[in-house]
């Protein structure tokens, strides 16, 4: 398969603080590679430096064969190849579903709006969420209003879409509809860089699981491996953190 995403050695400080060092990652077309690892590890400082909402302090980040690392000159047109998705859905509430996801395509990419709208409703009807197209965001649930966030990540057509903990700020019952739509773009070939803390979903969708721990990626393998036969006494001990044992009465 082809390389769509290469990460080069980059590393990310701030003033006083190294989140991470000198970090390497290769993602091909059409995988879903999923990243887990403690809160504050830098995962999501990671994913921002890829759709350069960080900039980078050493390394490269090339994209379909082209360097595009994320200095000032390079953060169009990484905005524009990376989708992102995050926790909070960062909808317009002043503007409706439709409207929402027509604004990007239509303003910053110039494209037809006609074409952009069938478009959008194709999407819609896909995540289920047609008949709420002319809704505002704050009559929406909050697990339809991620499924919008996806849609409007999704219709400026990205070459890999990173997902940062989408469901984390969902109530239960409505982490599950969201899944069902990542797992099934993840079944029609969508290149996915997902940082989750859904081991279940995390199993079911990806290619490859990643470990991250104090800035670094201590383990990587096939979900399969990753889950059954841990080779770090570090991963271990965080798979277990998601399981109970039932105590004896
Ligand atoms: P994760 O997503 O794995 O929970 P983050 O990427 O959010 O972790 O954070 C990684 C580390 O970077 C944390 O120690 C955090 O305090 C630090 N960090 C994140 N953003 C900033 C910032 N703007 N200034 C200083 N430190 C930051
Ligand atoms: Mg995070």
């Amino acid at each position: 398969m082809e390389e769509i995403l290469k990460v080069n050695n980059i590393s990310k400080r701030y003033e006083d603080i190294t989140v991470f060092e000198k970090m390497n990652l290769s993602v091909k077309k059409g995988e879903v590679v999923v990243i887990v690892g403690p809160s504050g590890c830098g995962k999501s400082t990671f994913l921002r430096c890829l759709n350069a909402l960080e900039d980078i302090q050493e390394g490269e980040i090339i994209l379909d064969g082209k360097t595009v690392s994320a200095d000032q000159k390079d953060i169009v047109e990484l905005r524009e190849r990376v989708g992102m998705v995050f926790q909070s859905y960062e909808l317009f509430p002043h503007l409706t579903v439709l409207q929402n996801l027509m604004l990007a395509p239509v303003k910053v990419k110039k494209r037809n709006k006609k074409e952009v709208e069938k478009e959008a409703l194709e999407f819609l009807e896909r995540v289920g969420l047609l008949s709420k197209k002319d809704n505002y965001p704050r009559q929406l649930s909050g697990g339809q209003k991620q499924r919008v966030a996806i849609v409007r990540a999704l219709i400026m057509h990205p070459e890999i879409l990173l997902l940062d903990e989408i469901t984390a700020a969902l109530d239960p019952e409505m982490v599950k509809e969201v899944l069902d739509v990542v797992l099934s773009l993840a079944k029609e070939g969508r290149t996915m860089l997902i940082v989750t803390h859904e081991m279940q979903f995390a199993r079911a969708v990806a290619d490859r699981m990643i470990f991250i721990d104090e800035g670094r990626i201590v383990e990587e393998g096939s979900a399969e491996e990753f889950f059954e036969r841990p080779k770090t006494e570090r991963l271990r001990k965080f798979l277990q953190t998601f399981s109970y044992e039932l105590k004896d009465a």
